[in-house]
């Protein structure tokens, strides 16, 4: 903790907030202050608004490979730093320190990958139809962009946006989420000391985020939002980037079904369903939030999913052994808690977990519910928490209308042996992504997002960097 930068980072230089307003971080596991950061108001984000508007024109002319090379070595960098970096994440985030382990390595790939990108942005020319005209495409980078990430992969969903803006030739502004905004500080130093050139990245870290952000996209200098959280708050950005024109990237909130049916390998549907639960504590975009099982295995899945969810250990992230940490904050824990007791109001019965332990830090236990009414809250509301909740279904029409009942669609999980089964189901998921007999599906090589309320455009994968691309069309007359 003690290297780890707290100030912002902005042309850069590590700078205290013009009004010298500073605000504590948490430890969830804890309910302690780890350290006090500084708190930006607007005159710091007019600051580091000039900044990335300054550095532009420059870094759009700098070469592909040296954009690509800094990339490079920040992925060097950030792997050789995995023990440090994940003991930051746990610490302000709470996840295991297994699982920020594996969060430092999948954040560093995609510097890695959108490093093979940077030299790899391809143009055009032709005669047009009319024989008269030559024309030449160029793809140029957006402007300078504005990146608003959430506190649940508090690096990952960074270098997600970072990799690609750095790539396409974007210089920007990132505010972090205000839980955990540390990750993201030691992120800009690492940027720094692989080459960044002052200005392409600056670093807001704030608890007003609206004061901050909202002139930014109105003053139509920032050219680009990117910005992953709840569908809510996307949905107020948009309103406010429509007032200058500013091109969006959203990747919001999630309600994954995940589809068991009679012919599935219980297997396989048991190790998914862990997998799609429980990877970061629940608290993913990407979690499964209703289960659907057919009426003929529900039992036998909920058995085993309630067995190997019992024998998770909870408890502090840097303590060996540990499975779940935390949950991020008491609001957080308590809407988990909120929506385990509606449901089970409405009549499902707890097959474990289901009771927030005595005690500091903001833990629940992993818990599976079955006969989950159709009726409860949570079956339309994410519940960011450890708790798999089960229904029944009969056939095929009926779960997809239900699975797709919903006005999100990021993911969806189905778990059957039949190939023509399999592949009917999932064109039939309003979802931007499946996951056919496994319940992970993020690669940085993958495009990653959702239709629906669940978001626009694309992270990672190929078409990563278009979100970060225009189009230049020059006609030249055929002399
Ligand atoms: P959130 O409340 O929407 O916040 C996300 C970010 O937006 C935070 O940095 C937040 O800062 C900021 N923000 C909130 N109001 C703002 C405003 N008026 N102007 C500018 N920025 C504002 O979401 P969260 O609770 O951090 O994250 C959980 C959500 O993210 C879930 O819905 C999850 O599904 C979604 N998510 C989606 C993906 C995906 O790829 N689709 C990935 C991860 C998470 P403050 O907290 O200071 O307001």
């Amino acid at each position: 903790m003690t290297d780890t930068p707290t100030q912002l980072f902005i042309g850069g230089a590590w700078l205290d907030a013009a009004d010298g307003a500073t605000m504590p971080v948490d430890d969830p596991a804890t309910g302690e202050i780890l350290c006090h950061i500084a708190d930006a108001g607007p005159k710091d984000a007019r600051l580091a608004e000039e900044a990335a508007v300054q550095a532009q024109e420059e870094w759009a002319r700098t070469a592909p490979r040296a954009r690509s090379e800094i990339l490079r070595r920040a992925y060097e960098i950030i792997l050789d730093r995995t023990d440090e970096l994940a003991h930051l994440m746990t610490a302000e985030m709470g996840k295991p320190l297994s699982e920020a382990r594996g969060e430092v390595a999948y954040a560093a790939e995609f510097f890695r990958w959108f490093s093979e990108e940077a030299v790899r942005i391809d143009g055009g020319a032709g005669i047009l139809p009319d024989g008269r005209n030559r024309m030449l495409l160029s793809r140029r980078p957006v402007g300078p962009c504005l990146l608003i990430t959430p506190w649940n992969f508090p690096l990952a969903m960074g270098t997600r946006k970072i990799g690609p803006a750095i790539a396409a030739g974007c210089t920007m502004i990132l505010k972090p989420a205000p839980q955990t905004p540390l990750s993201s500080l030691a992120l800009a130093a690492i940027l720094k000391e692989a080459g960044l050139p002052d200005g392409v990245l600056n670093v807001v870290t704030t608890s007003r985020a609206g004061e901050v952000c909202e002139p930014l996209l109105r003053g139509g200098r920032m050219r680009k939002l990117s910005f992953t959280g709840s569908t809510a708050v996307g949905r107020l950005l948009l309103a406010q980037s429509a007032e200058a024109v500013v091109r969006t990237s959203m990747e919001l909130g999630g309600n994954a079904p995940f589809i068991v049916f009679e012919d599935a390998d219980l297997d396989k549907a048991v190790d998914g369903a862990m997998l799609a639960k429980m990877r970061n504590m629940g608290e993913a975009c990407t979690a499964a939030n209703r289960f659907f099982v057919h009426h003929s295995v529900a039992e036998e899945f909920g058995r085993r999913l309630a067995e190997r969810m019992g024998g998770l250990v909870v408890g502090p992230g840097t303590r060996d052994g540990v499975d779940v940490g935390p949950l991020i904050d008491r609001t957080g824990r308590g809407k988990v808690e909120a929506l385990v007791a509606d449901a089970v109001e409405r009549g499902a019965r707890v097959l474990v977990g289901g009771r927030t332990p005595e005690g500091p830090g903001c833990f629940y236990p992993p818990t599976v519910l079955t006969d989950v009414s159709p009726e409860s809250r949570l079956m339309d509301t994410e519940i960011f928490g450890p708790v798999a909740a089960i229904l029944t279904f009969d056939d095929e029409d009926e779960v997809v209308r239900r699975a797709n009942d919903t006005p999100w669609g990021l993911v969806g999980y189905v778990f059957t042996e039949g190939l023509d089964r399999a592949l009917r189901i999932s064109e039939r998921l309003e979802v931007g992504m499946v996951g056919l007999n496994t319940g992970l599906v993020s690669n940085p090589a993958a495009p990653f997002g959702g239709v629906k309320q669940s978001g626009l455009g694309r992270e990672g994968g190929r078409v990563g960097i278009d979100e970060f691309l225009e189009y230049q069309y020059l006609a030249v007359p055929v002399g």
